[in-house]
């Protein structure tokens, strides 16, 4: 799932190469991820995109003062195209794009004689679990999961995240993935932050040291601002690569731990997992996981 690193990259990319064009046609290939119904997504053709913005992991195509925000959810992706099809996709269960938005072409090219290029983005959403969403608002405080939204882990100073931990007896891991109570992190940073502060996933925040809390503060910082450095300016289509080269546990159950080489172990549930190492995070205890010591018996 694309997290806030991801988000943002993507941001930065429509910032250089879709603000200033106009939207002149959107293709809704999948009906089902258009959140909103009025204003109608038609009201777009025409106006002019204006900034791009991130809330949490949504992003926010501004056009004026009407707002395109999506949510890629686990397997949703933004592709973009200098050269999109000019024909209307055809719909069907197996295509993956779901949303086409065509942007007007350099004046350059159209000067220059040549045929009209279809420049602009594709919303696509792999595999069979659909939560891909679009909203067109006026306010982006009208989606109800931006306005449930905690603080920007970006915005988060150490004093801030010390207050929104204090009394907090839910797993630190929970809490992290917690949009509402942080926003923009997601399985696999909280992975990487909890690995980098040097914390296991199931620590309580209410019991964490001063120490201990600036660790896990450092750590939030640390990997987040890492990992958007890494992310800017790569291609749209690298990302996802790029945000794998860049982890140290999440996603390599098996593999030796980079910092200490013991085993990276993971905790599965029904649909997903999480990765930690015991040596660098639990005192060497790994943590129970019913799933696997099922499977070793
Ligand atoms: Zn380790």
């Amino acid at each position: 799932m694309p997290e806030l690193p991801e988000v943002e990259a993507l941001a930065h990319h429509l910032r250089e190469h879709a603000v200033g064009r106009a939207v002149t046609r959107i293709d809704v290939v999948s009906l089902s991820v258009l959140k909103t119904v009025t204003p109608a997504y038609t009201e777009l053709r025409g106006r002019e995109i204006t900034g791009v913005g991130r809330h949490g992991k949504h992003l926010d195509v501004e056009c004026g003062d009407l707002h395109l925000i999506v949510h890629l959810a686990r397997a949703g992706w933004l592709r973009w195209s200098d050269d999109l099809p000019a024909k209307p996709p055809a719909p069907g269960r197996k295509n993956p794009l779901a949303l086409r938005t065509h942007l007007s072409a350099d004046d350059a090219a159209a000067d220059s004689g040549a045929a009209p290029r279809h420049v602009g983005f594709d919303l696509t959403e792999a595999g069979t679990k659909k939560g891909l969403a679009v909203w067109i608002v006026t306010d982006p405080a009208e989606v109800p999961s931006i306005a449930a939204l905690g603080p920007d882990a970006l915005d988060l100073d150490r004093d801030r995240l010390e207050t929104l931990l204090t009394g907090e007896t839910r797993r630190i891991k929970t809490v992290l993935t917690d949009q509402k109570t942080v926003a923009g992190i997601g399985n696999a940073y909280s992975d990487e932050i909890l690995h980098t502060a040097r914390l296991s996933p199931y620590a309580t925040p209410a019991r964490l040291t001063s120490e201990e809390l600036d660790a896990l503060f450092d750590a939030l910082h640390g990997v987040l601002t890492a990992a958007v450095e890494r992310s800017v300016g790569q291609d749209a289509a690298r990302l996802k690569g790029e945000k794998r080269s860049g982890l140290r546990v999440h996603g390599r159950t098996g593999l030796p731990c980079p910092v200490c080489g013991d085993t990276v172990r993971e905790v599965s549930f029904a649909d997903k997992a999480f990765q930690y190492c015991a040596t660098c995070q639990t005192g060497g205890k790994p943590l129970a996981d019913r799933r696997l010591s099922r499977l070793v018996k």
